[in-house]
């Protein structure tokens, strides 16, 4: 991400733009970062959510290798505030990028599956 782009969403969040969060539809998976912490999806696995307040109240209950399995990181405290807080518009910096609400046209990722065997498209997300 250019720093450009960076500047912009942190602009738009003093605005308060609303955001659309994909990882609360079922259109953006969990994803692990390369320290072993389950993170909400691949799009906040963004350098600018380590100095995040609300990304570095997660971090400290989401590695993997403390826990049983990965419902136990989803049921804690920290997880269970982090999903209803993007509910009420509060996230951090990098969800105000990722998951803007109203983004169209190149602005928007789409999600396609595709059979590594036959090449068939499986599925391809909302555009
Ligand atoms: S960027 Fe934020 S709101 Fe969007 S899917 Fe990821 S965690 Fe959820």
């Amino acid at each position: 991400m250019s720093d450009l782009y960076r500047y912009a969403y942190m602009e738009d969040k003093h605005k308060g733009p609303k955001l659309d969060p994909k990882c609360l539809k079922g259109e953006l998976g969990f994803a692990v970062d390369n320290r072993g912490r389950l993170i909400p999806c691949c799009k906040s696995d963004d350098k600018n959510n380590d100095y995040d307040e609300i990304f570095q109240k997660l971090m400290p209950v989401s590695v993997i290798s403390r826990n049983n399995k990965i419902e136990d990181i989803l049921e804690t405290k920290e997880w269970k505030a982090f999903h209803r807080n993007l509910l009420k518009n509060i996230a951090p910096n990098a969800c105000y990028y990722a998951c803007k609400a109203g983004k169209s046209g190149l602005e928007k990722q789409v999600n396609t599956t595709i059979d590594p065997n036959t090449g068939e498209v499986k599925d391809k997300g909302p555009e």
